[in-house]
């Protein structure tokens, strides 16, 4: 190997980033730039029969968004393609018949119906399906034969019955299994189509990947993966295997629930930032309280030795929190563009929307909250008079009519319909009237949208939806007081 340390990211392509796999790229990455290394981007498409049409777009979409950018991959070329694995086919079947001639791997001619009786007799008697070794032992001069006669095969890895297959995961430890609990399983499929067994190990090697990131789903199989590189004589990568990202200590984080994908969280009005800052901290603990970070941050700060191995539990509530904190962060001009498709769906009247976003911007977690926190705009919620009555504000529906009737006068002479100038016709009123605040804003927060709770109160709401609006809306209410 070169020295260099080389990342790769080797995603399947099945129409869904799930968040799982945003962090293993995540992971991937910063170990790259955090070491001055490469980012691979390797596309895994051996299994045909799952491909989804626009799938690898929706892989390059969703890096490109976070700004996980790849060195090298299928559109970048660096000498170490090609990067999508069904374009790779002629190497697999090279290094796999190179196994064969070592006593590594051997040809297999069961057909199905030979196979599905054998996992029938092992499920009767209660064994772990696996690979009975049928074609293990066949003679060249049978397998020639049977190759002659066009018989349709695989070819299967020759695990020792003997012996232990351990490494060490950098996270996980010492791991080791023995062999004779490995299955032969297949490395190159009947159709020529190597398994991700086999593909991963060429692929690992043939690109100089100095450091295997991925799911600990694979983990178990890492044993049998090094029986190869050892098969071939090769120099085997670091592995670092992450926890799973889990719902809660039982469940998985599923496609079902909508939620599990990265562009489930954006649909639902996460930022991204904040999405590829809350994965982050899934499984991986910064030293140090600092819990924001840009992803520029991350590269310089990044370190293997910070991921658990315990399950990290996907917290909706963090992501929430850590949402609001980019939203505050925001310059309102940057808010404004990134909130004003949601008004813009909640929005059909013309009213000032830059004011409106201004008054969200501190009020507004999740930015597909925004269309119900706006259902007042467009026309006054229904509502029921006892919404007037507040044992905090000191209001009944008849102080309500009371406030209303004082605020409608001074409302209809101001000319200047700017948040400010209806801001301190309304203190003067209430210093006029010695009353409290809420005893005059309460009942007009409830004649100007029918709701309890708004972003921003009466006076916000005046100044958004204009002074006619306001007005037609405030004698509404006064004519249902009576
Ligand atoms: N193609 C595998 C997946 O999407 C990648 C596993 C790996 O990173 O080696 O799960």
């Amino acid at each position: 190997m070169s020295g260099k340390v080389r990342t790769r990211f080797a995603p399947s392509p099945t129409g869904y980033m799930h968040v799982g796999n945003l962090r293993t790229a995540l992971y991937a990455y910063l170990k790259a730039k955090s070491c001055g290394g490469d980012f691979v981007l390797r596309i895994e498409d051996t299994d045909q029969e799952r491909q989804v049409e626009g799938a690898v777009d929706i892989i390059y979409n969703t890096l490109r968004e976070t700004g996980l950018l790849w060195d090298e991959g299928p559109d970048k070329d660096g000498g170490y393609g090609p990067y999508v694995q069904s374009e790779r086919r002629n190497i697999y079947l090279e290094y796999a018949k190179k196994l064969v001639e070592s006593g590594h791997a051997y040809y297999c001619f069961c057909d199905k119906d030979r196979l599905e009786e054998m996992r029938a007799i092992q499920k009767a008697s209660g064994q772990a399906p696996h690979y009975d070794g049928h074609c293990r032992d066949l003679t060249p001069e049978q397998v020639a034969e049977k190759l002659a006669a066009g018989t349709p095969y695989v070819i299967r890895q020759k695990v020792p019955r003997e012996g232990i297959a351990s490494f060490e995961d950098v996270v996980y430890g010492h791991i080791e299994v023995e062999n004779s609990t490995l299955d032969d399983q297949i490395l190159l499929k009947t159709d020529g189509m190597p398994t991700y067994n086999f593909a991963n190990v060429v692929d690992d090697h043939l690109m100089e990947i100095s450091h295997v990131i991925r799911g600990s789903e694979y983990l178990s199989s890492t044993p049998k993966y090094n029986l190869l590189y050892d098969a071939f004589g090769w120099e085997k990568p670091v592995y670092i295997h992450c926890p799973p990202v889990m719902k809660d200590s039982q469940n998985k984080l599923s496609k079902r629930n909508g939620d599990a994908s990265y562009q489930d969280l954006i649909a639902k009005g996460y930022l991204t930032p904040a999405v590829l800052n809350y994965i982050a901290l899934c499984g991986w603990s910064p030293k140090g309280e600092q819990e924001i970070f840009t992803l520029a941050e991350m590269e310089k700060i990044w370190s293997e030795t910070g991921i658990s191995k315990s399950p990290a539990i996907f917290d909706t509530e963090k992501l929430r929190y850590m949402n609001a904190e980019y939203i505050r962060r925001m310059s309102p001009e940057e808010f404004f563009a990134a909130a004003e498709p949601w008004i813009d769906q909640a929005v059909h009247v013309k009213c000032d929307k830059k004011l409106l976003a201004h008054t969200l911007q501190p009020r507004c977690e999740v930015l597909g909250e925004i269309p119900a926190q706006l259902a007042f705009v467009d026309a006054v919620q229904e509502y029921d008079l006892e919404l007037y009555r507040s044992k905090k504000m000191k209001t009944t529906p008849e102080t309500a009519k009371e406030a209303l009737l004082a605020v409608r006068e001074v409302l209809a002479g101001l000319d200047d319909w700017s948040f400010d100038a209806i801001h301190t016709a309304c203190f003067d009123l209430i210093a006029k009237m010695q009353v409290k605040n809420g005893w005059l804003l309460w009942p007009l927060r409830v004649a100007l949208s029918g709701m309890q709770f708004t972003p921003g109160g009466g006076i916000e709401i005046a100044a958004i939806i204009g002074k006619e609006e306001t007005c037609k809306r405030v004698d509404a209410a006064l004519a249902r007081l009576g």
